[in-house]
C-alpha cells in the first residue's frame, strides 16, 4: 500500500524533521502533525541556558521550518489512543485521525517529584517545555534567596550554572559522588563539580531529598535531606531525568514502557510479539532502538542530534523511501558555566577512560572512553576541534587506547572509567 497519509504524532524536533524529510524525499501525500502543546516546535536546549538567564525570550526559541510543509497542524490536541487494526489516532476531544503509515516522536517528560502534594507546592519546578522555561525565568528574575536543584544531570548542571550566571545563591544535591557520574564517570564528573563548586555552587553529593515543606499556605520554604539535613529553599527545580510519553499507547499492542517504544534495526515500531509493524515508525527520545555499534543494546537517546536524524530516517522509511538500518553516533553537547561539552558515542559501560588531547588543568581537554579495547565514546572540553578525528574512531571502532597527541609522547595511561559497566 502506498502512503497517502502520513500522520506524525508529537509536534517537536523529531516530528518536524521527520516530516520536512519526508517532503524533501517527494512524498506529496496529506501530511498531518499531532501536538499536545499549544505551540508550534520549539527548540529546547535554549530552555535551560538562554532563556534562564534572560538573554533569549521563551518565546523565541520556534524551530525555523527548513522545507515548506505544506501539512495539517493538530496543537494542542494529545493523541490518547492508537487503534492498529483500524489506523486511528485518537485525540483527546474524541477526534480520529486515520493514518497510512505513523510517525511516532511523542518524546519525554521530566520525571516528576516523588510526592505529588509537595511537587503542587508554589516555588516548584520541573523543566523540559517552553512554558516550564519561562515560568522558572520568572522565578529566577524575581530573586529568589536560594535555588535548590535536586540532580545533578546535565539538565540541573545546566540550570546551576545559570542560577550562578545570576549571581544567584544555589544549592545542587545528587544522590551520586559526583555530578553527570552516571554519563561522564566519577572522574570528569568530578571536573564538572570543581567548575560549578568555583563559580559558586553549593554542592551536596551521595545525599538524598527526602522531602519539601512548605510555609503552610503551599509555598515550599525547606528541603529535608534523608540524614536530617535541611536546607531553607524558596524556589526548587526537579531534575531527575525523563520518562517517556508512550500512556497513549495502551492497549494499541506495540512494545513500549517508560524506557520508549521498542524499534527493530530500521526503526519499524515493534508489537507484543516482537514483530515489526511496517506502518509505524517511531523517533527521538521516544525510540527505544538497537544501535549497531554498541553490540545492537537498545538504547534510548535524549540528544538534539539524533532527534533530527532518526526523525528524518524514520519518515523516509515511512514513505518507502528507506536506506536501511539507523546506525548514526551519537552525538551531544551541553554548555555550562561558560564551558563547552561536546561528546561522540555513548560512554556506558565504559571500562576506562584516557585523557588523548589537552589537560584538564587548563580546561581545555579531551577524554576517549574505552570498553573491552575498543573506543566507544569521547567528550571534549571547550576543545570541539579534536573531537572529528575521535568520532571516526567511535564509529570505526578503533582500538583503545587511542595513539597518543604528539610525536613526542609515549603511549597514553587508561584509567579506570568510574562508570557503572553496562552489563552489571
Ligand atoms: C531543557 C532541555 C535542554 C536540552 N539541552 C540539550 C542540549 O544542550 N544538547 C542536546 O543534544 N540535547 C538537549 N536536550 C535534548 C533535546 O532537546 C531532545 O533530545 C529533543 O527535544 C527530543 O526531541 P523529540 O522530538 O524526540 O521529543 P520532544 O522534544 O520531547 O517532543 C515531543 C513532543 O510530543 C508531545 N507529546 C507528548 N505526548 C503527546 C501526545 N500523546 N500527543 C501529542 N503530542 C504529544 C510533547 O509535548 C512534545 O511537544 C535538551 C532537552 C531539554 C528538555
Amino acid at each position: 500500500m502506498t502512503c497517502e497519509h502520513l500522520v506524525v504524532v508529537g509536534a517537536s524536533l523529531a516530528g518536524l524533521r521527520g516530516a520536512e524529510a519526508a517532503r524533501t524525499a517527494g512524498y506529496a501525500g496529506r501530511l498531518t502533525l499531532i501536538g499536545d502543546e499549544p505551540h508550534r516546535p520549539y527548540d529546547r536546549p535554549p530552555l535551560s541556558k538562554q532563556v534562564l538567564t534572560g538573554s533569549v525570550d521563551a518565546a523565541a526559541t520556534a524551530l525555523p521550518n527548513l522545507v515548506p510543509l505544506e501539512a495539517e497542524w493538530l496543537l494542542g490536541s494529545a493523541a490518547t489512543a492508537l487503534d492498529r487494526a483500524k489506523r486511528t489516532v485518537t485525540l483527546r476531544d474524541g477526534r480520529q485521525v486515520i493514518y497510512d503509515r505513523l510517525l511516532i516522536a511523542t518524546g519525554a517528560r521530566p520525571r516528576p517529584w516523588l510526592d505529588a502534594e509537595q511537587a503542587k507546592f508554589a516555588g516548584v519546578h520541573t523543566l523540559r517545555s517552553r512554558d516550564d522555561s519561562a515560568a522558572l525565568r520568572m522565578a529566577l528574575a524575581g530573586k529568589p534567596a536560594r535555588v535548590l536543584v535536586i540532580g545533578g544531570g546535565f539538565i540541573g548542571c545546566e540550570v546551576a550554572a545559570a542560577c550562578r550566571d545570576l549571581d544567584l545563591p544555589v544549592t545542587l544535591v545528587e544522590t551520586g559522588p559526583a555530578v553527570l557520574a552516571g554519563v561522564l564517570g566519577i572522574y570528569l564528573g568530578a571536573v564538572v563539580g570543581a567548575l560549578h563548586e568555583a563559580r559558586g555552587v553549593d554542592l551536596i553529593f551521595d545525599a538524598k531529598v527526602e522531602a519539601l515543606e512548605d510555609d503552610g499556605t503551599g509555598r515550599v520554604v525547606r528541603a529535608r535531606l534523608e540524614d536530617g539535613r535541611t536546607i531553607e529553599t524558596d524556589c526548587v527545580v526537579v531534575a531527575l531525568g525523563a520518562i517517556r510519553n508512550t500512556e497513549w499507547l495502551a492497549g494499541s499492542g506495540l512494545a513500549f514502557d517508560e524506557g520508549g517504544v521498542d524499534c527493530d534495526a530500521d526503526g519499524y515500531a515493534l508489537d507484543d510479539a516482537g514483530q515489526p509493524d511496517r506502518t509505524i515508525a517511531a523517533a527521538g527520545d521516544i525510540a527505544r532502538f538497537p544501535h549497531p555499534l554498541y553490540d545492537d543494546r537498545r538504547v534510548a537517546l535524549e540528544h538534539w542530534g539524533h532527534a533530527v536524524t532518526q526523525g528524518a530516517h524514520a519518515a523516509r522509511l515511512l514513505i518507502g523511501q528507506g536506506a536501511g538500518s539507523y546506525a548514526e553516533v551519537p552525538t551531544f553537547w551541553s554548555s555550562q558555566g561558560g564551558v563547552t561539552i561536546k561528546s561522540v558515542g555513548l560512554t556506558d559501560g565504559a571500562d576506562s577512560i584516557v585523557i588523548a588531547q589537552g589537560d584538564p588543568k587548563t580546561g581545555r581537554f579531551l577524554v576517549v572512553y574505552g570498553r573491552e579495547g575498543r573506543c566507544i565514546a569521547a567528550v571534549s572540553f571547550d576543545s570541539v576541534r579534536w573531537l572529528p578525528a575521535y568520532a571516526e574512531m567511535v564509529a570505526s571502532r578503533a582500538p583503545f587506547p587511542p595513539p597518543g597527541g604528539g610525536v613526542d609522547e609515549g603511549p597514553l595511561t587508561p584509567m579506570a572509567s568510574g562508570l557503572p559497566r553496562g552489563d552489571e
